[in-house]
């Protein structure tokens, strides 16, 4: 049986994968700067003797075709960049490049992919039908290496059936994943606000123009939009982390600096709360005297699991891993660039836990201690290549 084949497959190859992973992550490179981990990718490809095409400057598309005949297509997901961030961990494998982390695990989801597309290469006369590797760039940074991707046509020639792509979650434990259908990760856009009035002496009021009354104001009405003007059913997020009124005791400036985030899971809302937001806060100002300029600068889109694929994909990862491996998942209000495939393809987007509390592995993504349990990589590689087998209908 193909499963029992994976399995052992990727008992075989843990090793290297565990290697390819510890290479790239002491070589990390930031967002569109992944030249030597695409040639890395590249040179393994190569060594599986799989053809592959350059994308989006350092993305890398490639295709292993079944022998059985079928003409379905699925597509698996990986990313390759690192952060600007420097590591804290004292392991063999820490990262080489001062100041540059693999601290969301793309490291991992990199050799992962190249480990199930060792696993399918072995396993050709065994399936049917085609898939498509994606390597892409950037996930980390505006516009997204997806977008990119896509718009130099990844999803096209051939056009998957289905998009798969997985994340680390050091939330879980290593050995389970978790999913969820429909509505996932937000959309997240970044606010730059600058409320202006008229600065002047601390204790003559009745002069000036207080942006930081105005400010005061508008930071409490844009509540409004999450807690009256949201369906209490559709999830919205706003937070200002960045207030700036920079004036002293008895001195009142003259403008106000803001920056915020704003995050939903539902695109027309999002629309519509993007004007209502500017209105408002643009409204405030005006009626005490003084003037908004609020900027909403768009960042990737929300991210969406089709069910009828999820429930399948789901229901494949139960039998490949044991129902008590199988987890559901909760939305989760932060962003990834995967989104943009889930907008135009049936997509399903899941998480590897990575968490061995017992080693201490624990830490959040995107901080400098982040690290994995490694030995989820035996089950994240398989896994992958079941579902694939399994979407293209064998
Ligand atoms: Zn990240
Ligand atoms: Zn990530």
């Amino acid at each position: 049986m193909i499963k029992q084949k994976i399995q052992e497959l990727s008992k075989n190859i843990f090793n290297d994968v565990v290697a390819n992973r510890r290479h790239i992550h002491s070589h990390p490179e930031l967002s569109f700067q992944e030249v030597e981990t695409s040639a890395f990718v590249a040179k393994k490809l190569d060594e599986l003797g799989i053809g592959w095409e350059r994308m989006a400057d350092n993305g890398l598309v490639a295709l292993i075709t079944g022998e059985k005949p079928s003409d379905k297509v699925v597509a698996l997901r990986a990313d390759m960049d690192a952060l600007p961030i420097t590591e804290a961990n004292d392991v063999p494998y820490k990262s080489q490049n001062a100041g540059v982390m693999h601290a969301c695990g793309h490291d991992v989801h990199t050799s992962s992919l190249l480990g199930t597309a060792k696993i399918l290469t072995e396993l050709k006369s065994e399936f049917g039908g085609t898939v498509k590797l994606i390597f892409q760039p950037a996930e980390e940074r505006l516009p997204g290496g997806a977008s990119l991707m896509i718009k130099e046509g990844v999803l096209e020639n051939p056009k998957p059936d289905a998009v798969l792509g997985q994340h680390v979650m050091p939330f879980i434990d290593a050995g389970k994943f978790g999913f969820r259908s429909g509505q996932y990760m937000a959309s997240t856009d970044e606010l730059y606000v600058t409320v202006k009035g008229k600065g002047g002496h601390g204790a003559q009021p009745q002069s000036n123009i207080d942006p930081v009354i105005i400010t005061a104001h508008i930071l409490i009405a844009l509540q409004q939009v999450v807690s009256r003007m949201a369906a209490p059913t559709n999830p919205t997020v706003l937070s200002f982390g960045k207030v700036i009124a920079n004036g002293a005791t008895n001195v009142i400036p003259n403008e106000v600096y803001l920056e915020g985030t704003f995050r939903a899971l539902d695109e027309k809302w999002r629309a519509e709360a993007h004007i209502k937001m500017k209105k408002m806060a643009e409204g405030i100002a005006e009626s005490m005297g003084g003037s908004c300029d609020f900027k909403i600068l768009n960042g990737y889109p929300f991210l969406i699991n089709e069910p009828k694929l999820t429930a399948a994909t789901r229901a494949h990862a139960e039998d490949y891993l044991g129902k008590e491996n199988v987890l559901d998942l909760d939305i989760w209000m932060a962003a990834e660039d995967f989104a943009y495939y889930s907008q135009v393809a049936d997509a399903c987007f899941y998480r590897m836990g990575t968490r061995n509390e017992s080693r201490g592995i624990t830490s959040a993504v995107h901080t400098p201690t982040f690290d994995i349990e490694e030995k989820a990589l035996e089950n994240s590689i398989g896994l992958m290549a079941y579902l694939a087998v399994k979407q293209l209908g064998n």
